[in-house]
């Protein structure tokens, strides 16, 4: 099942990639001696390349001479929010702009995100609704950004886990959590994300608040499998994540309080994990951005239990995705958010072809979108990325990506297949 709506998508290039080495993030090998043929926007086939310049031939395909590269599937970063106003003076100013403005600064994240490899996006509470006229304006070639599926508003307790923003939605009680659900169903929603416990950035709560009852779990999670879409949470402590996997829920957001029992029971019920590492080990993006110090210790206070957390699930064959919770293309510690946060992923236990393969195709089967997107083969998207070394011997690789591709289109090259583009 493909998760919520389906938006049409105007970016459709033709192109023949040649003089690669494929990324196969399926099998976990490297396949050198292969040409990529691409027609509207879709791998049409994956060919012998035999070396020539010209094209093969037949194809009339513009050829595209990768220089020896390793060539990805795009990234796919399954926890991000594009208007995410964290305490502190950025996070006032974003909260002091109109929709407009919000929807502008959207647009521009977008950019840099597809910029930095990241070729599809799954929001998790976003403001104003913005992020459906920017899934629109993406899917029409109004604006670059990668695909969007997005949650709209998170649904959250009054007073609950990121309530003073728009970018949430109060209800209370079982009936207005399904409203809720059905409100964000409504204006476009391709999943929905509820605030089942307090969180880091909240001044009122702990990480270990339990915010729903079970009531309002099994209302929202009901009511969104019923329309056919799937229900993530963000979620601390092991007691309230138990609950709401026995009623069905699909992804845990963070998971900072795991047990070993409430992992074996996500990897049984088929909930995936989405760590977002990161959040825990921002200091100095914090620092960056003003965020206060309650905030910032809360954090970093919490790391070594959200470690602890992330090792009982990969020990119990949970299916972990890659979320960087913080804006994807935000330049961190001498790369992205999400190179950053796949690095932590690799380094706390996952090897490197499972950590590119939680940044590619696990988050594509989760989105149901895996025979469209999530690795390189025929019939999906050319949504791909180049870089100068092998990923699947180091996530660090992804630090020197240098060419991005969407639809077919070259939207990003620093000077590797064309000469002289762009930037980040
Ligand atoms: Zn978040």
């Amino acid at each position: 099942m493909q998760v919520g709506v389906v938006t049409s998508f105007e970016t459709k290039g033709h192109a023949e990639l040649r003089n690669l080495r494929l990324v196969d993030v399926e099998e976990g090998v490297v396949r050198a001696g292969l040409a990529i043929r691409i027609r509207d926007g879709v791998i049409e086939a994956i060919i012998p390349d035999d070396g020539s310049s010209e094209g093969s031939g037949t194809s009339g395909l513009p050829v595209l001479d990768m220089g020896g590269a390793f060539v990805a599937p795009g990234l796919i970063n399954m926890h991000t929010h594009f208007s995410l106003s964290l305490p502190g003076p950025v996070g006032e100013r974003l909260e002091s702009m109109d929709p407009a403005g919000i929807a502008l600064y959207m647009a521009d994240g977008a950019r840099r995100t597809l910029h930095n490899g990241v070729t599809t996006v799954r929001c998790v509470a976003e403001k104003g609704h913005a992020d459906f006229a920017l899934r629109e304006a993406i899917g029409s070639g109004w604006v670059q950004g990668p695909r969007i599926y997005t949650a709209g508003r998170a649904l959250v307790c009054t007073g609950g886990h990121g309530h003073s923003s728009d970018d949430t939605m109060e209800c209370d009680g079982a009936d207005e959590f399904a409203r809720g659900v059905r409100t964000q169903i409504r204006a476009g929603a391709d999943l929905i994300k509820i605030m089942i416990s307090g969180g880091i950035a909240g001044e009122h709560e702990t990480i270990s608040t339990p915010q729903l009852t079970t009531d309002e779990m099994a209302a929202a999670i009901s009511t969104a499998h019923a329309w056919g879409r799937k229900v993530t949470a963000h979620a601390g402590p092991a007691a309230v994540i138990a609950e709401a996997v026995r009623l069905g829920l699909d992804c845990v957001e963070h998971g900072y309080e795991l047990t070993a029992e409430v992992c074996r029971a996500m990897a049984e019920n088929g909930t995936a994990l989405v760590p977002t590492l990161i959040v825990t080990r921002s200091g100095a993006f914090f620092d960056e951005l003003g965020v206060p110090q309650w905030m910032q210790q809360r954090s970093l206070g919490a790391g070594e239990r959200h470690i602890a957390s992330y090792r009982m699930a990969l020990e119990a064959g949970v299916d972990v995705l890659l979320g960087s919770d913080m804006p994807p293309f935000w330049p961190f510690e001498g790369t992205s958010a999400v190179v950053r946060e796949l690095e932590h992923m690799h380094d706390f236990g996952l090897d490197a072809a499972r950590t590119l393969r939680a940044g590619t195709l696990a988050p594509a089967r989760w989105l149901g979108i895996d025979d469209q997107t999530g690795s390189i083969a025929e019939g999906k998207w050319a949504d791909l990325i180049a870089l100068p070394e092998d990923p699947l011997a180091s996530p660090s690789a992804l630090r020197d990506l240098d060419f991005v591709m969407q639809g077919g289109v070259v939207v990003r090259d620093d000077g590797r297949a064309t000469p002289g583009t762009e930037e980040r």
